[in-house]
């Protein structure tokens, strides 16, 4: 069995790899010493693995610290300049294309707008292709060096032999978006739904650093969440999980944008909050819904409508903790910043009211760090845990190729289960 063995033994290689170099990427920069002790790998396998990242110029050095009585160590540090990730976030109101360094650095960034409520997929496709060209156009990255392109997109995303998008709110049924992408672009294709993007991005680089159990809750115009389990995204059989804007909070209630009564969304969703208080929704409801926050300083029927979006909120994170005893419930999306920025205690209150005690103490309940226009950068971490889960290396072919999501496993702890070589 030696081809067995040979095969063994690369796999090890490979997994030392990618565990070094995912380590080095979230907490470098490191010495070779440090990066023994923490992944357990022998100095000698350290060495050869960081020879061989120093070659592919993945890794580079970063300085020196002094050491006790020896030679000053060597710091390492993975280069964000050795390749560029592109994200790309199909929103409710525009298709925004941002090219990053691999440090996750915006290097470029084009921008589209839609129409509210006409998703036809073909125009769609044709501004992710132009944002492509143009965003590669004013960074000067060198194509070659674009190893893949990440794109958060609304509605469930079925990964499969075909990437499939079902988005039931926006009209789009079994769209194979990564076909239609993939005939206009050879770069490596991600697909995801955004708010897992975002709830990746948060984990890795914002409020859930450190978390391994831990929801993002995403409010816009609909309402999502992102389901972190044991550091990885919790999809559910074909990848609807998170679908927390349709749980119901209330039966026989408002009607849904996803024609059931008495969803979630139905009362938190911004275009929701505005028309309980019975004002026009307007295009850019961002500026009605910050208006309306602003009236409920002096107006008794506006902090009525919030007093009681705190409500359903906080009952619909309480399902949240009592369903997933996460360690940290994270708000974003643009509304629920707003929201959030103005409520947060209330949220807090109306939680600690439906939930379970002895859950509800060990979770914290905060806002995004990223702000609400992370979905791109979210989407960029598609192609970054590819590269990251392959050890950086090479493609093995240059044609287009879809991807299943970023569904690798999400920690930034102290990588275990290493093995010399
Ligand atoms: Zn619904």
């Amino acid at each position: 069995m030696p081809d067995r063995d040979r095969r063994t033994v690369r796999d090890l290689r490979r997994g030392n790899r990618s565990g070094l170099l995912r380590h080095l990427y979230f907490e470098g920069p490191l010495s070779r010493q440090e990066l023994s002790q923490d992944t357990g790998l022998s100095p000698a396998s350290v060495s050869n693995v960081v020879g061989e990242l120093l070659g592919a110029g993945i890794v580079t050095e970063a300085g020196a610290v002094e050491s006790d009585g020896g030679r000053p160590r060597i710091l390492l540090k993975v280069d964000p300049g050795h390749a560029h990730l592109v994200g790309v976030d199909v929103g409710e109101t525009r298709v925004r294309v941002e090219l990053f360094d691999l440090g996750l650095a915006e290097l470029a960034k084009a921008e589209y707008p839609l129409t509210p409520g006409d998703y036809a997929v073909e125009p769609i496709v044709g501004h992710i292709l132009a944002g492509l060209d143009a965003v590669v156009a004013e960074s000067r990255a060198d194509p070659a060096t674009v190893i893949g392109v990440g794109v958060g997109v609304p509605g469930t995303v079925e990964q499969g032999p075909e990437v499939l998008v079902h988005g039931q709110t926006i009209g789009w049924d079994a769209v194979p978006l990564g076909r239609l992408l993939g005939a206009g672009t050879s770069f490596p294709l991600f697909i995801d739904n955004g708010a897992t993007t975002l709830g990746q991005a948060e984990l890795w680089f914002g409020a859930g650093r450190g978390a391994s159990n831990a929801v993002v809750a995403l409010i816009g115009s609909g309402v999502g969440a992102s389901i972190i389990a044991d550091g990885a995204p919790y999809r559910g059989a074909s990848s609807s999980a998170g679908e927390w804007g349709h749980t119901v909070v209330r039966v026989g209630g408002r009607r849904c944008r996803c024609g059931a009564l008495g969803c979630l969304e139905a009362y938190v969703g911004a275009e929701a909050v505005i028309e309980r208080y019975g004002k026009e929704v307007a295009p850019d409801e961002e500026t009605v819904l910050e208006a309306l926050i602003k009236t409920a300083e002096c107006e008794p029927e506006a902090r009525r409508v919030l007093e009681e979006t705190a409500l359903y909120l906080g009952a619909g994170i309480s399902d949240l903790i009592n369903l997933f005893n996460p360690e940290r419930i994270i708000l974003g999306g643009w509304a629920g910043l707003l929201l959030g920025g103005r409520l947060l205690p209330e949220i807090r209150a109306a939680a600690a009211a439906y939930t379970l005690r002895h859950p509800f103490e060990q979770t914290t309940i905060e806002l995004c760090h990223l702000g609400p226009d992370a979905v791109a950068m979210g989407a960029a971490t598609l192609p970054l845990a590819h590269f990251l889960a392959t050890g950086g290396a090479p493609e093995p072919s240059p044609r287009a190729r879809v991807r299943a999501g970023g569904a690798v496993r999400a920690s930034t702890r102290v990588t275990h289960g290493l093995t010399n070589s």
